[in-house]
């Protein structure tokens, strides 16, 4: 590589939302995403919803789900 010319490459950890890390090299330090290639449903093969800021736990409080979107008995 050419001297000077180059912006500054360093070690880097890759932190994923589901616990994944990637080390890698790159011009920025520690960087963190939502979504990598270990959880992405694109490479796991599986149906996966990406739930974003919460909205489908709001959308069951609303609504009064479970989890498996099923309506919450009042006897429990
Ligand atoms: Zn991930």
């Amino acid at each position: 590589m050419k001297a000077k010319i180059h912006p500054k490459y360093y070690d880097t950890t890759i932190t994923c939302a589901c616990g994944n890390v990637i080390k890698t090299r790159c011009t920025v330090k520690d960087i963190r995403v939502e979504i990598c290639s270990n959880c992405h449903p694109f490479f796991t093969g599986k149906q996966k919803l990406i739930d974003t800021a919460g909205r489908i736990d709001r959308f069951r409080k609303k609504y009064g789900l479970d989890k498996k979107g099923n309506k919450k008995s009042k006897e429990s």
